[in-house]
């Protein structure tokens, strides 16, 4: 049985126990029209040039008979609760391609229709959250952070209904389709799923394939090969969060069916790039009053959310010491690789104990003056003790700055600089390495609000040159990019929190 995307009954919720995916049919989108194309995405995959012929196919219309479309099921922890059954619910699969060279992607719907997992929701998607995954996942690509892709954004033509939090009134707004990419999509949440049900031989079958397919370091046999992707899992899971904390991303959902098995970032929902540094700086309306999901207990977070993988695991891997030493070195890995991560940031090139000092004193200095993140390593690359602080400083606080707080800041810059002195190497090449770790550009709440403000005018000036500036992060493309949020947003809903 085919599950039509356009089912308008309810509830739609399905549950499909025992299985891992169902066939679904995208809605036939009667007026599409294209808002991005990703030309050298297309490329990359095998998909070649856009011809507008190209179009239905990718709102999900005209497919060809070699083209079967389904959705997964899958379950989660959700804010710390056992969530059951989840799954695609306006995520659509339309297969997967290989390019010229062997590379498997793929390929997704996102908005393209209801499936047997939307629960009582509709399956679509609004323009908003699709510029929003377009634009946010393509940014951590070009800063070289492991996450799914955006192939294209196109309107579908249809009205879709949303209630505007806290507003009362349900409004209508365009509907949008993204078409997204990733090697694979599979969440901690699948294998969840599976073992919760019992299913140990799917999970067994499962997890053979995920290791041949997506971890071929792994050439173990037997439980040994479960241990290895286990820890593997582990490492790129902290690996992601060094990345994460390194740009200043703030994912917003951590829920356990939002964890990639590949180490992803996905599922760009109430996601925020960090302006001012707070590390309980939560961009999820709906994570208030815990802060579950703020910015400085990522990896905490992850960590708990592999406890729950291990949970899943353990059926198959049946050594509880095992797990819970994995389990238990995380913490040690993250820091190791987190400090590392900091210290290319300043342009140290290796981590003396000192350093742990100077870490909590920046970390200090950045929340009492709520100093903007990226520019606060920007301006680092500029100046010395004798520069201009207060000209500069001002530039890049969300307070005002008074003699004391200068004060704070010169000391700060001193001890900077003393360290500094400690390298052994050159500051040419201690500015090399600030460079190529600290972003130019970053792809700030209030800027995405502007752009899709724009596009829902019919304009397309700032989206063009944002793609420009987030192709090339590590450059200034546009010196108008490189300044602090205009307070004028400092409480406009989606400018910094979100739901
Ligand atoms: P999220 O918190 O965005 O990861 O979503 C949690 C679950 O709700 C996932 O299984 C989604 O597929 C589903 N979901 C979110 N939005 C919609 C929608 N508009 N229609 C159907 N399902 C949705
Ligand atoms: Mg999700
Ligand atoms: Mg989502």
């Amino acid at each position: 049985e085919v599950f039509p995307g356009d089912f308008s009954g309810n509830p739609l919720q399905r549950n499909t126990p025992k299985v891992l995916f169902s066939s679904v049919m995208p809605v036939d989108f009667k007026k599409p029209k294209l808002i991005i194309f990703n030309e050298k995405l297309s490329e990359e995959i095998g998909l070649g040039k856009y011809e507008e012929k190209d179009l239905g196919f990718l709102v999900g219309n005209h497919l060809p008979d070699n083209i079967k479309p389904y959705s997964t099921a899958y379950a989660g922890h959700q804010f710390g609760n056992w969530a059951g059954q989840l799954g695609d619910g306006r995520a659509i699969y339309a297969g997967e391609i290989n390019n010229a060279e062997g590379k498997i992607t793929e390929i997704q719907w996102k908005g393209a229709g209801a499936t047997p997992y939307s629960r009582h929701a509709d399956g679509r998607a609004v323009l908003r959250s699709s510029v929003r995954e377009y634009l946010m996942s393509e940014t951590m690509y070009h800063l070289g952070v492991p996450t799914t892709r955006a192939l294209s954004l196109s309107l579908t033509g249809e009205n879709v209904v949303r209630d505007i939090l806290y507003s009362g009134n349900p409004q209508e707004e365009k509907g949008a389709v993204v078409v997204r990419t990733a090697e694979s999509f599979l969440r901690f949440g699948h294998f969840e799923l599976m073992s919760a049900q019992q299913e140990y031989t799917t999970l067994q079958n499962l997890l053979d394939f995920t290791i041949q397919n997506y971890f071929p370091e792994i050439q173990s046999e037997g439980i040994q090969k479960y241990k290895d992707f286990f820890e593997n899992v582990s490492t790129r899971t902290a690996d992601l969060m060094v990345e994460w904390f390194r740009v200043g991303f703030v994912h917003g959902v951590m829920n356990t069916d939002n964890m990639s098995i590949l180490g992803l970032t996905i599922d760009y929902g109430p996601f925020s790039m960090m302006d001012e540094y707070d590390l309980n700086f939560t961009s999820n309306t709906t994570d208030l009053p815990g802060r579950r999901y703020a910015f400085g207990k990522q990896g905490q977070i992850a960590q708990w959310n592999l406890w729950q993988l291990a949970n899943a695991l353990h059926p198959m891997i049946k050594d509880e010491k095992f797990l819970e030493d994995t389990l238990n070195k995380f913490g040690d890995y993250f820091w190791k690789k987190h400090d590392k991560m900091l210290c290319n940031k300043f342009g140290f090139d290796q981590l003396l104990e000192s350093d742990e000092d100077f870490f909590v004193n920046w970390q200090g200095l950045m929340q009492e003056f709520q100093l903007d993140y990226t520019l606060f390593f920007n301006l680092l690359e500029k100046i010395d003790a004798t520069s201009d602080l207060k000209t500069e400083f001002e530039k890049i606080a969300y307070v005002p700055l008074d003699e004391k707080a200068l004060s704070k800041i010169k000391d700060f810059i001193n001890q900077y600089e003393l360290r500094l002195e400690k390298n052994e190497i050159s500051r040419a090449e201690s500015l090399e390495l600030m460079q190529k770790n600290n972003p130019k550009f970053t792809l700030r709440n209030y800027l995405l609000y502007e752009c899709i403000e724009e596009i829902e005018n019919g304009k397309t000036t700032l989206l063009e040159k944002l793609i420009t500036a987030l192709e090339n992060p590590y450059e200034e493309k546009f010196p108008e990019f490189s300044v602090k949020r205009p307070s004028k947003y400092d409480d406009v809903s989606g400018c910094s929190m979100l739901s």
